[in-house]
């Protein structure tokens, strides 16, 4: 069996930590699926899915590193609308593209988690939580769940 399920919601901020971990455990109770997989997956190349532990120290660590590692002040040639041609779709709001940190962040995080469903629940360790890791700024978001076996 396989059950595909979405999950839609608006992002608050760059680098919001949205905890899927709850509304996914209730889609597979309803599947009654005992052993298979459930994937999530993000539908958007600036929104990385991750599974990490939920606490406000590793957040704001997160935020740190990023903030060194890939700075949003710096030049890309995603934001240079002065050369740039392609993917314009946003044309009467153009500072909505202007987001090339968010990119270049995701390329380095991934884009799903697999988590293995063991009788009945998903195998997630004593610490670890799904998270949709916002990666650019308010945005309309949409995961897919796709949850299957037998
Ligand atoms: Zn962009």
């Amino acid at each position: 069996m396989i059950k595909n399920n979405k999950i839609e919601y608006t992002s608050q901020e760059y680098l919001e930590f949205k905890d899927l971990t709850e509304e996914i455990e209730q889609q597979v109770k309803e599947t009654k699926i005992q052993n298979g997989y459930v994937l999530v997956y993000s539908c958007h190349t600036t929104l990385a899915i991750c599974v990490n532990e939920k606490e406000k120290g590793i957040v704001k660590d997160f935020k740190s590193l990023m903030d060194k590692m890939i700075p949003r002040d710096i030049y890309y040639c995603h934001n240079d609308l002065t050369v740039r041609t392609e993917n314009l779709v946003c044309q009467s709001a153009k500072s909505d593209c202007l987001n090339g940190h968010s990119h270049c962040t995701h390329m380095l995080m991934p884009n799903s988690e697999m988590i293995p469903i063991i009788e009945g629940k998903m195998a997630l360790g004593t610490w670890q939580r799904i998270f949709a890791i916002e990666l650019d700024c308010e945005r309309k978001r949409t995961v897919i769940v796709q949850i299957s076996g037998e």
